[in-house]
């Protein structure tokens, strides 16, 4: 069995920001990473944007193991025994830790009943078998007009592809962004190549040398490869089986037919980052946290989280606790448009709009029970520390 001072699940952007923050108290006690990936940790945003725009792959790597962590991949984690310490992998081999880090994001939601070989859009790996098809496919499907799909969208068109998104909504990004913007943005995609169908769902999808979608509104699509981007929920089972969150309610299936957890799902921690066992952290998408600004529980699925919240997590392990009150920041291109956000960016909350919005740069306010509780910038209008200034001021 081998043994180690940290150990840490899972191989991301979390995992790689827990290894600076242990290092930067640490310089000596040994870290193991354990990820299920083929690959060591990389830059998970770059696969829907950068790579598609010229970054070479070289740039995906993430500096993990010059900071003198054992990298251990294809290894998949699963059990978790808090009494004697240690993970079981699913080869059955041990591995003994102090201090242990959950940092397993999140898994794609899926179609049900659905043929293999659509590309739940996440991993390095899908980034590989996305632009192999590509070499042979000429028009893609993308499921989902969410930030996954806005993207892939996005960057397939600029790839020279014939791509038609479909999706329930009314529009692109309905879910973050009002009405005014995202109908914009169907108009946008449109100029720019994208067929646009929204107000469907997939009912059935069929497959022999072509994919066939079948949707709600009586259409069937016909597409060389199918790409989803239809949401992602949290990776904490084996925090669930060691008995470390409070039990996770589902909700009735959604229109995707993927069981929906209610919002407070994830591992549990406090502001330390700290889950019920005090030497078992967790960080990143799967962490449910305090978010003191605004005095809820939640998670984030972005990047910075990830990141702050992964060395905040590698400190703490190593003995020098700090409260995570952080306020992440996430942000999206979607062809030249970017766009940076902080807070709760939910198009139900009620929402104002300052600026010559949406062909010019504006700010987003989103507002709940007299506060501002999530600001978004459009088009670079408002620096990102800025829109950090504006959570939790009264509307
Ligand atoms: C295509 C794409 C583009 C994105 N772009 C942006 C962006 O532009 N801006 C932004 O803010 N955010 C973006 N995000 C979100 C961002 O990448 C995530 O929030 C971030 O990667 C989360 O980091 P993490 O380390 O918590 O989890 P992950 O990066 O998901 O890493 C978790 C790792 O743990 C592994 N794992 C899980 N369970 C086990 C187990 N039992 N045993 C072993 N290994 C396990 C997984 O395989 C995975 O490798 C994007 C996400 C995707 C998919």
């Amino acid at each position: 069995m081998k043994s180690y001072r940290y150990l840490i699940v899972g191989g991301g952007l979390a995992a790689d920001a827990a290894v600076m923050g242990i290092r930067a108290v640490d310089s000596e006690g040994s870290i193991a990473i354990l990820s299920e990936e083929p690959h060591p940790p990389y830059r998970r945003p770059m696969l829907s944007k950068a790579l598609w725009r010229g970054t070479p792959i070289d740039e995906v790597w993430l500096p993990t193991a010059e900071a003198g962590a054992e990298i251990h991949t294809g290894i998949q984690v699963m059990r978790l025994d808090l009494d004697t310490k240690c993970v079981q992998d699913a080869r059955g081999e041990e591995w003994r830790f102090e201090k242990l880090l959950l940092a397993t994001g999140c898994i794609p939601r899926t179609l049900p009943q659905a043929p293999d070989g659509i590309l739940y859009f996440r991993t390095l790996s899908d980034y590989f078998t996305l632009r192999e098809a590509i070499t042979e496919a000429e028009h893609i499907g993308i499921i989902g007009g969410g930030y996954i799909g806005s993207e892939l969208g996005a960057s397939l068109t600029i790839n020279g592809k014939r791509v038609t998104m479909l999706f329930p909504e009314t529009g692109i990004c309905a879910r973050l962004l009002p009405p005014p913007l995202s109908d914009w943005l169907n108009a946008f995609y449109r100029e720019r190549g994208v067929e646009v169908i929204t107000g469907v769902l997939v009912q059935r999808v069929s497959r022999d040398n072509r994919w066939q979608v079948h949707l709600s509104d009586g259409q069937t699509l016909i597409f060389d490869a199918l790409v989803a981007g239809l949401g992602v929920l949290p990776r904490d089972e084996l925090a669930h089986q060691a008995g470390l969150t409070t039990p996770t309610e589902f909700s009735p299936p959604t229109q995707t037919g993927t069981p929906e957890k209610k919002s407070l799902d994830g591992v549990r921690v406090n502001r330390f980052l700290q889950t019920a066992h005090p030497d078992v952290y967790a960080a990143g998408d799967v962490a449910l946290f305090p978010y003191a600004r605004l005095g809820i529980e939640t998670r984030v699925e972005h990047e910075d989280h990830a990141i702050a919240s992964g060395f905040y997590a590698g400190q703490a392990m190593a003995g020098e606790a700090q409260p995570y009150e952080h306020l992440p920041m996430f942000y999206s291109e979607l062809f030249d448009i970017r766009y940076e956000a902080v807070g709760l960016i939910d198009s139900q909350l009620e929402v104002r709009m300052e600026g010559d919005l949406p062909t010019e740069a504006g700010v987003i306010t989103y507002h709940q029970q007299g506060r501002i509780v999530g600001a978004l910038s459009w088009r670079n209008a408002m620096p990102v520390d800025d829109l950090r200034e504006l959570i939790g001021h009264s509307s």
